[in-house]
């Protein structure tokens, strides 16, 4: 594809984004995945935010609700969030100390507006969540090894970041805390079906994190995956990115819905 090409379908991508959120908000979609969060159990943890060790995945409403969060944001907190995508974005791989782009000194700044997998975390009995770290390390070990054809290594501290869980969320009894994750994720991919068709809805599911999906809008994927592999194989040379960096900044466009103050409906 063409950067023209690649332009062009963005624009529609804009057009897509304003109308969908426009839609969202005309259906009710935001209350009703605030009624859907509002049922989970009052629960605590120790706070130490190791859960946030990346962006979490996301379905397409939580999207939208971040992007209609994002959008009442100052012009220069929008800015530094999208830095923060491009970097998780490029470079989660080989840096085990990247975050989740909302933590800030270890604190959720979006603590209402969190998604699902957020609250979810802890939760889930001991079988699922053998079940999903199982699926993770298979995950992992799939981008690493594809990684490494590009002549790409991914740090061990890397791979082990990605397969945080965690014993030490409580209900208000002091026991463990459970919750049906697959009902609850189920209800909330019903809500992306208000918005896009059922084959999307479920090929999205929640696989993409909000980086990868304003990364997708900005920049195209075919010119992220392109920057991924020549950033990755300079940083672990030891060589300098800024240019690189510098040069994605500049192509980079934050989706039109986002590129003005917008008022929160
Ligand atoms: S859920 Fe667990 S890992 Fe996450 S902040 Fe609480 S104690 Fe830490
Ligand atoms: S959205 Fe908040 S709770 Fe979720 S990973 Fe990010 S900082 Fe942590």
């Amino acid at each position: 594809m063409t950067q023209a090409q690649d332009r062009s379908m963005q624009s529609s991508d804009d057009a897509d984004l304003a109308r969908l959120l426009r839609r969202a908000r005309r259906r009710g979609l935001f209350e009703s995945l605030s009624r859907v969060y509002a049922e989970f159990p009052e629960t605590t943890c120790e706070n130490c935010a190791r859960c946030c060790f990346e962006s979490p995945g996301i379905f397409f409403v939580e999207h939208l609700r971040l992007i209609d969060l994002l959008a009442a944001m100052p012009r220069h907190r929008r800015g530094t969030l999208f830095d923060r995508a491009l970097g998780e974005l490029f470079f989660s791989w080989i840096e085990p100390e990247r975050q989740c782009i909302f933590l800030e000194s270890s604190r959720c700044t979006v603590y209402q507006d969190r998604p699902l997998a957020c609250r979810l975390f802890g939760l889930a009995p001991p079988e699922d969540r053998d079940l999903a770290e199982a699926q993770a390390r298979l995950a992992a070990r799939q981008e690493a090894h594809h990684l490494r054809l590009l002549g790409i290594e991914i740090p061990g501290a890397v791979l082990q970041r990605s397969l945080v869980s965690c014993d030490r969320v409580r209900d208000g009894q002091g026991r463990p805390a459970r919750v049906d994750g697959d009902a609850i994720a189920a209800r909330i991919a019903h809500l992306d079906a208000v918005l896009l068709p059922q084959e999307v809805v479920v090929r999205e599911f929640c696989f993409r994190s909000l980086p990868e999906r304003l990364g997708a809008a900005a920049l195209g994927t075919e010119t992220i995956d392109g920057m991924r592999v020549q950033l990755l194989r300079r940083a672990q040379r030891g060589e300098a990115t800024g240019d690189l960096l510098q040069l994605v900044r500049r192509q980079a466009r934050l989706p039109a819905v986002l590129s003005k103050k917008q008022k929160r409906r």
